[in-house]
């Protein structure tokens, strides 16, 4: 038989595999699924994005090993990119890594700094890596709560000061995947000095760093006075210039969290194809009014299924950042059967919130990667099968 390695068992079960059954078997009956369920922008890649690819792949130049720790043009690039964005010095050389994607980099940072039996701080509802990368380096995730009562920003005086001691790592995503949150600047002050005070390597994870709406910007972690002392920033070209599939991505911050990860990249990969770095050159480089233009079609998209759950019964807020609306389930149902609810009887296809975790339990997460008239149309799906947040009929 085939025995599978310990930490593989670990993993618990895929939980969007019930759903995702579901909805295959919705389309081969012939409905017309309205998908909300990914996270992947539905727009292309800037023209000049992908001419830049074209020209740097006919280079023979760009055929060859990549360097480990990415292109320096790349390094630069990124470098001035934060100090214009966010006014964040970054010594290109060193403060710099350039990853396949950041969820190569999220995945492997645990297995630089956790060794079986470590801690870490993990929020909860949160992107599943944070704590299955824990679980595949043997570490024990301690899960930190996010409530709205609190604006979905973990309570740090409520973890236990000894847990605190013990941990090694904790990781934040602001604007925040599921919840949509932001978190405002004196959070991550008191981040910074929880971390001093408990010698906490801290992970930014700002995927959504440049998906904000309606005069909103996102504040880098590093712009906080002392971030750099104790933490890294991951960020990503994938979401605000539309590309997931390129895989390119960089952290920045703590030129020693740095060197302990490219120590773990340097054994299992070997960095990003040149041809990919240049055109991600070219994206940072390049005009920027991709990212305005986009941000005003998800803000448009935010309107109508936030007015349309609204007129269903929902009370939802406009959300400041990510392109994610996080609603709660009527009451009597849980997250997968309102999310098999609304895909039998409405054709819509929506993430169970308890794929991001337990306390994501009892609301689900629709992504607004479908024109404004497809969520329309969700939402007049959902009236005429009667579903409302006040109950089903
Ligand atoms: C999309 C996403 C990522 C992964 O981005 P890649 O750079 O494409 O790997 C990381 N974190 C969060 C919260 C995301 O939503």
């Amino acid at each position: 038989m085939v025995q599978r390695a310990r930490r593989i068992s670990a993993i618990p079960p895929y939980l969007f595999a019930e759903i995702d059954k579901l909805k295959a078997e919705a389309r081969a009956r012939g409905v017309d699924v309205i998908d909300l369920g990914i996270g992947d922008p539905d727009m292309p890649t800037p023209q000049h994005v992908v001419e830049a690819l074209a020209e740097a792949a006919r280079n023979p130049a760009t055929h060859r090993y990549p360097p480990y720790e990415g292109l320096p043009e790349l390094k630069q690039a990124v470098a001035r990119w934060y100090r214009e964005r966010y006014g964040v010095e970054l010594d290109p050389e060193t403060e710099v890594l350039v990853l396949i994607g950041s969820k190569e980099g999220i995945a492997h940072v645990f297995w630089a700094f956790v060794d079986p039996g470590d801690i870490t701080l993990v929020p909860d509802p949160a992107y599943p890596v944070y704590r299955t990368g824990t679980l595949l380096a043997g570490g024990t995730p301690y899960t930190l709560p996010l409530t709205p009562e609190r604006g979905y920003l973990p309570d740090l005086g409520a973890v236990d000061p000894e847990v605190a001691d013990k941990a090694k790592l904790l990781f934040l995503n602001y604007p925040n995947n599921p919840t949509a949150a932001v978190a405002p600047p004196e959070f991550f002050a008191e981040v910074v000095e929880f971390a001093r005070r408990h010698d906490i390597i801290v992970c930014h994870d700002f995927a959504y760093c440049e998906t904000t709406f309606d005069g909103y910007r996102a504040p880098s972690f590093l712009a906080t006075p002392g971030a750099k002392e104790v933490g890294i920033e991951f960020n990503s070209l994938s979401k605000p210039y539309n590309m997931t599939g390129w895989r390119v991505a960089f952290a920045v911050g703590n030129r020693e969290v740095l060197a302990a990860l490219s120590v773990i990249k340097t054994n299992i990969d070997s960095g990003v194809f040149n041809a990919v770095q240049l055109a991600a050159c070219a994206a940072l480089n390049g005009p920027q009014d991709v990212i305005e233009r986009m941000n005003k079609i998800y803000a448009g998209r935010r309107d109508v299924i936030i007015q349309g759950l609204n007129s269903l019964g929902w009370n939802l807020k406009p959300t400041k950042g990510t392109f994610y609306v996080w609603a709660p389930v009527p009451e009597g149902y849980t997250s997968k059967s309102f999310a098999a609810l609304l895909l039998e009887q409405a054709g819509v296809n929506v993430a169970p919130g308890n794929g991001y975790g337990e306390h994501g339990e009892g609301y689900f997460r629709i992504a607004l990667t479908v024109d404004e008239d497809r969520l329309a149309e969700a939402v007049e799906r959902m009236r005429k099968a009667g579903i409302t947040f006040t109950g089903k009929r």
